[in-house]
């Protein structure tokens, strides 16, 4: 398996960086993990878009505006010029309209009409492109399997306000974990990232930055701690904010767990089997 970094901040993008979006080639297969604002301008069009298979953590915007503003269009147009045979498969959570729409509460016990309604807005957006573009777009539940050549995904519930999935891929012999947007208390990253060759987890904040009220996403160093004990090979962050300096969140986690990168749009990382007990990368 290869990684593409295309995007790693949020939530917009700027001349040189992009929002979330990881490309993963295994054969003849893509699989690009979330599609976020400007995440597409790193793809070759021509090529990337034939057996592709997209997989987007949650429906919030800066996760998945690239299907729409890029990828849903282009899909349609290369159909129609024979440029494109197979249809893109597009993977979204399942809304929570279908589960506990009535009872459904934020971590606080409390109602939030945002973690109902606001996600079936944007499930139905992307489901009608799936109809009037060359998407095919199916839903995913967090005890999911799906099968892309011979890469299987697998998926973890993140605490986040709304329903979001760490995303697991392997092969049999390599493997790569996606945190997507996840809170510190309760993700299973550690669980599903145990022993993998690649973890790239969200770093949204600094120490000393405040969540408020909220633990929606992670510090980098509990990005740290999480790698720490769940010990894959490398940890790549990701999800910064634009006009930070990635270096100040390297700093932060470099003396928890030293195998750290900062995810760096274009650079491409290749993941090769464990030899002796250790993983090369
Ligand atoms: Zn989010
Ligand atoms: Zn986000």
């Amino acid at each position: 398996m290869e990684v593409k970094v295309l995007g790693s901040v949020s939530p917009y993008c700027n001349s040189s960086k992009n929002g979330p979006g990881f490309l993963v080639t295994s054969g003849n297969n893509k699989i690009l993990l979330d599609c976020g604002p400007g995440s597409t301008r790193l793809m070759n069009m021509e090529t990337d878009l034939q057996n592709l298979t997209i997989i987007i953590s949650h429906l919030h915007r800066d996760h998945y505006s690239d299907i729409i503003s890029s990828i849903a269009y282009t899909s349609y147009v290369h159909h129609n010029l024979g440029l494109l045979e197979n249809k893109i498969k597009v993977y979204i959570p399942e809304p929570d309209y279908y589960t506990d729409h009535e009872n459904y509460t934020n971590q606080y016990g409390q109602y939030d009409y945002r973690l109902v309604d606001k996600p079936i807005l944007d499930y139905q957006l992307l489901t009608n492109l799936g109809e009037e573009s060359y998407l095919e777009v199916s839903t995913y539940r967090t005890d999911s399997k799906i099968k892309i050549g011979d890469v299987t995904a697998t998926f973890a519930y993140n605490p986040h306000n709304i329903k979001s999935h760490s995303i697991k891929l392997s092969d049999g012999e390599v493997s790569l974990v996606y945190s997507g947007d996840t809170g510190y208390q309760y993700n299973k990253i550690e669980r599903l990232s145990s022993c993998t060759n690649l973890l790239i987890c969200e770093s949204t904040f600094l120490r000393g930055q405040s969540k408020g009220q909220n633990d929606y996403h992670l510090y980098a160093h509990e990005a740290a701690k999480i790698a720490s004990i769940a010990k894959p090979d490398l940890l790549m962050l990701t999800h910064f904010w634009p006009t930070i300096d990635k270096e100040d969140y390297l700093k932060e986690v470099l003396p928890i767990f030293p195998n750290t990168i900062v995810a760096e749009e274009g650079h491409i990382l290749k993941l090769t089997p464990r030899k002796n007990g250790s993983n090369k990368i």
